[in-house]
């Protein structure tokens, strides 16, 4: 019998009693392994009530004791992180050291958060007028909504959640129903850590159970990460129902290569920043642009790297996993018809993949494909999986338009030696996360992240100073402890 996913509230797994679920694939067997009730109007109420009982107790608690809950979840997580990868790379299909690498990712953003005393101290003015003091408090907003998606399946929820318990906020945690059992281990590890029922708390489901955290007044706000068309439903609707909203989109990320570039820095770097993850990273680079004339020569180098990628079952000694779902697998591979009908030219056809694993995994290989024309869908869109395209283009100039006229704005990269052309890049891209020769130039997690344009909608970005205030609301007070000598009236604004 497949095993069932339950909600966690209150620090107890709840089963659903909804007549809704999904089943979970193994992707690397093609074959459904667990099953998960979605979320229904109960649960959904539930999960906030719970959250919302926890808040004032967890306000309260003092930020000595909440940073030691933190300490101790940090260590918990170093110690059983291969146990959480296990799990990743059999909901996920992602090789086991990048299942342990985006662990190692959201666990910066724990450590971070580790810090939270010093980064929710408030301002201090003495004397701002006789006898008069005034200074500000940071305060947790309440019960915050975050939303994920499949692709990271422990980091992208680990990018806002310590942030918001250690600002003591409570939480519910909506993940993607493609691969939900990550978060169930970590709404576990929280329980040893310490952290009171209710604070943390994981809903599982689709749509309904989003709108669920969207319209419920208890929900003072809320975090996504997903695609860009349900990106802008979020923020506009989120928003619209009065909360505080940041949501994060898709991308399509360039690497701009310039001729003085070091061509085998570059062809590593496209490789493994088209191709980790089989491409189903928001930081991976879709497009290559080379600037004449070193696009033969940097396709050769390409194409000779891509025929010793090891594609298979996450779990033996590959470098590319399967994609999450059969139907993303065949979607992905559309894209490489749609290139073949629009003129372009297939270079490497990962329709062809001889895989290390179970016939009936989510296979597709690397594909490299060169001449993309620009009007095609195979440059517009965002692919999410092991496609390459390149661009080829005359000077910078070209280059950076290219760059700069793309609907999204989440990362980018240049390979250059020549420092003022990177510095001029930096300048000029119109892009929120840039690498020089860095491909995925993804902040630590003191830094923020977050896009432009359509790769964000919102005023917040990820973790970083910009995460705890997203996670905190301000007072600023003024006060007087009265000394003796008593002012009488006076109706006027204070000034001196
Ligand atoms: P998705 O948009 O399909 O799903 C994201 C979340 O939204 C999931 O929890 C899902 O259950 C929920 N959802 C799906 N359909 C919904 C609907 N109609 N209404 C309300 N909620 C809905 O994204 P995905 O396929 O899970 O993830 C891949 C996408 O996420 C890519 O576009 C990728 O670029 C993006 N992404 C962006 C970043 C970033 O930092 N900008 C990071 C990771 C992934």
């Amino acid at each position: 019998m497949m095993s069932q996913i339950g909600h966690w509230i209150s620090g107890v797994e709840v089963y659903s009693k909804s007549s809704r679920s999904g089943k979970v694939f193994d992707p690397a067997l093609g074959q459904p392994v667990a099953e998960v009730g979605f979320a229904n109007q109960a649960e959904i109420d539930a999960a906030i009530a719970a959250a919302k009982a926890a808040f004032p107790a967890w306000k309260s608690t003092t930020l000595a004791k909440r940073q030691q809950v933190m300490f101790r979840f940090r260590e918990l997580l170093e110690n059983n992180k291969s146990e959480l990868a296990q799990i990743i790379t059999r909901e996920h299909g992602k090789v086991l050291s990048d299942a342990l690498g985006e662990i190692t990712r959201g666990q910066e953003v724990v450590e971070f958060a580790c810090g939270a005393p010093q980064l929710l101290k408030g301002e201090y003015s003495e004397n701002a007028s006789t006898n008069v003091d005034v200074y500000s408090l940071k305060q947790p907003l309440g019960v915050v909504g975050i939303i994920s998606p499949f692709n990271f399946p422990a980091m992208v929820p680990m990018w806002f959640f310590p942030v918001a318990i250690s600002a003591g906020n409570t939480v519910v945690l909506k993940p993607s129903e493609k691969d939900p059992s990550a978060a169930m281990w970590l709404a576990r590890l929280w329980k040893e850590a310490g952290l009171p029922d209710g604070v943390f708390n994981v809903l599982h489901g689709d749509k309904e159970a989003v709108d669920g955290l969207l319209n419920h007044p208890d929900v003072a706000s809320i975090s996504f990460v997903g695609s860009t068309p349900i990106a802008q439903y979020i923020y506009e609707t989120a928003a619209r129902n009065g909360k505080r909203v940041q949501a994060l989109g898709g991308a399509k990320n360039h690497m701009l290569v310039l001729p003085d570039a070091d061509l085998d820095l570059v062809a590593d770097s496209a490789v493994n920043a088209g191709f980790g993850s089989a491409g189903e990273r928001c930081m991976a680079i879709s497009v290559v642009v080379a600037v004449e004339p070193v696009a033969d020569e940097l396709i050769s180098k390409i194409s000779s790297r891509m025929s010793q990628i090891r594609v298979g079952d996450g779990r033996r000694s590959c470098d590319m996993g399967p994609l999450v779902t059969k139907e993303h697998r065949d979607k992905v591979a559309s894209y490489i018809s749609i290139a073949e009908q629009d003129g372009a030219s297939i270079v490497v056809d990962g329709r062809k993949v001889n895989p290390d694993g179970d016939a009936n995994g989510f296979w597709l290989g690397p594909t490299l494909i060169d001449k993309v024309p620009l009007s095609s869908k195979v440059y517009r869109e965002e692919i999410f999986g092991p496609v390459l395209s390149v661009v080829r283009v005359s000077s910078y100039e070209e280059g950076l338009q290219l760059i700069n006229s793309g609907a999204f704005g989440n990362g980018t990269a240049i390979f250059t030696n020549d420092g003022g052309a990177a510095r001029k890049f930096q300048n000029e891209v119109e892009v929120g996360m840039i690498g020089i020769n860095v491909p995925i130039p993804v902040p630590v997690a003191y830094f923020s992240f977050g896009g432009w344009k359509h790769s964000l909608f919102g005023d917040s970005r990820a973790h970083g100073e910009e995460g705890f205030r997203f996670f905190t609301q301000t007072k600023v007070v003024t006060s007087r402890w009265l000394d003796p000598s008593h002012g009488g009236i006076n109706l006027g604004f204070p000034q001196n």
